[in-house]
């Protein structure tokens, strides 16, 4: 159990444990050994994570903003001076490189803390002169907010939501996926260091029927949702029961668009970043590379050439650029999408395998001519499959990446900046990149459309997702009533 943590809860600031919960084991993806076994939190922890929360909102909602951005940006710096022991700690959880954890994970959680630390005491109400009377607006945090993570980006996830949810004012319970739990209890004990009064940010392990029980507990005013489109649906209509606020960061099937004049290295380079980083588990993935029928023989080409190179191996190791799936399941449901492109007739390029780098790994595939009707072109596949679709005309392209339930990101490759622009103009998409994929800097707002989500994570827009207006009206004179 080289990674059992000292409880499986973290609630009203200390390790809180019931073994009367399900137990849940934490599997290593790079070897399926079990690395620790933890509780689902029982009707008990859950109550008492909800008391502790509610309990201690009030006061830190009081404090002035500069004191909780205070506590927030020790808690990043914190996270940047433990960055190796954090990036082992996510590696452990799930499978994905530490040459990936290292830089992504928990740095960029860092960011999210740091930027919302700097950024809460700038948010401030406006006033409206009305002649002899005015009026004034108050931004207020909501109150107990809910956070329910996805498995691929676990501690940045957990810090995404708790960060501005914090910094406006809230108390945040998170629930991890019940696939990676570790990293949330890191983040809560880093917060109690950084000096978060007990009861801020609580952490409660579960599977779904867990995530569910907070999300209809009446003292919850938000909820966060990461995870997949069916999940989201379910959520949202539970918090409309109770009228509560939500953000749902969801799936996608996302397309990149690569027209003839596009840079083919680049073009190459983001389409492999965009299907083959974590291993292909990230939501915005560009997962429907459209190339330009003049591009394609030499892109296909160049995209096999460079795919062969790609270090896959032990995720410790710092050389290796290429990881093992979160779980069996996992690389099961992706191998059943593989099986199911070749039946269909889209033809192999590169991959399709396990390999033998042992763990949950699945082989960097690439099919071409993939068509629109195929089920790999449809469905997310949450794994590292590349699908190449070939077309003729802008209006084609555009109008064939629109055809999808989904909007979360898109992107487009070309030389011709207006052309650019006119694209992404019309793609239905939340996130989208010119000439570069998958950069998701906390400055800029995230997020996505259609069966996407709602929501913006990141950025000043995520102050209006986790704090809400009151007007106040000032009568500065005598009342006139006509009776
Ligand atoms: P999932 O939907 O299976 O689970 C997400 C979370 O919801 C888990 O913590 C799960 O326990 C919880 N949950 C399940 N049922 C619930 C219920 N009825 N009520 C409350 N909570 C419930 O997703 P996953 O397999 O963990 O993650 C992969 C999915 O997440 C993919 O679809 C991916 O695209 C999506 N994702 C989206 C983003 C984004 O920001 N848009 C980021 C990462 C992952």
């Amino acid at each position: 159990m080289i990674a059992q943590p000292k409880a499986s809860h973290f609630v009203d600031g200390a390790y809180l444990e019931d073994t009367a919960g399900a137990p849940i084991e934490v599997i290593y993806p790079g070897n399926g050994a079990v690395i620790a076994t933890l509780y689902e939190a029982t009707p008990k922890v859950i109550e008492a994570a909800l008391a502790s929360a509610k309990r201690a909102q009030k006061a830190w909602a009081a404090l002035r903003p500069v004191e909780r951005g205070r506590i927030l940006r020790r808690a990043a710096d914190i996270i940047r001076d433990r960055g190796a022991e954090l990036a082992h700690l996510e590696t452990l959880d799930t499978g994905k490189p530490v040459q990936e954890t290292l830089v992504a994970d928990w740095p960029s959680g860092a960011d999210a803390l740091e930027y919302f630390a700097g950024l809460a005491p700038t948010v401030t109400g406006e006033t409206m002169p009305l002649g002899r009377d005015f009026a004034y607006t108050l931004r207020e945090p909501l109150g107990v907010c809910v956070g329910i993570g996805a498995w691929n980006y676990p501690s940045q996830i957990a810090c995404w939501k708790a960060a501005p949810a914090l910094a406006m004012g809230n108390a945040m319970i998170f629930k991890p996926s019940e696939v990676t739990p570790l990293g949330a209890l890191r983040l809560a004990e880093i917060f109690s260091q950084a000096g978060l009064p007990a009861g801020l940010f609580n952490v409660v392990q579960g599977r779904g029927a867990v995530g569910s029980a907070l999300v209809a507990d009446a003292r919850v005013a938000k909820v966060s949702l990461t995870g997949s489109v069916g999940t989201g649906a379910k959520v949202y209509a539970a918090a409309a029961q109770g009228m509560k606020h939500v953000t749902m960061e969801l799936g996608g099937k996302s397309p990149l668009i690569i027209f003839d004049d596009a840079s083919l290295e680049d073009a190459v380079g983001a389409a492999m970043l965009a299907n083959f980083y974590s291993s292909g588990q990230v939501c915005s993935n560009g997962t429907r590379v459209f190339v330009q029928k003049g591009l394609k023989e030499r892109f296909l080409a160049r995209l096999a050439e460079r795919t062969a190179g790609i270090i896959a191996g032990d995720p410790m190791d710092e050389a290796t650029q290429f990881g093992p799936l979160v779980s069996a399941a996992q690389q099961e449901k992706v191998l059943g999408y593989i099986a199911g492109a070749k039946a269909e007739g889209a033809r192999l390029i590169c991959g399709g395998g396990i390999g033998n780098a042992g763990g949950y790994f699945v082989e960097p595939t690439v099919f071409a001519d993939v068509t629109d009707a195929m089920v790999l072109a449809r469905e997310e596949v949450f794994g590292p499959v590349m699908a190449v679709l070939d077309f003729e005309t802008e209006d084609e392209a555009v109008s064939r990446a629109n055809a999808t339930q989904f909007g979360l990101a898109a992107g487009v490759f070309t030389a011709d900046m207006a052309r650019a622009h006119r694209v992404i103009a019309a793609l239905e998409a939340g996130t989208c990149w010119i000439n570069a994929y998958n950069l998701t800097p906390v400055e800029v707002p995230f997020g996505g459309v259609k069966g996407s989500g709602v929501g913006r994570e990141n950025s000043r827009a995520a102050v209006e997702h986790y704090s809400q207006v009151k007007s106040v009206y000032v009568g500065m004179g005598p009342v006139d009533a006509p009776y």
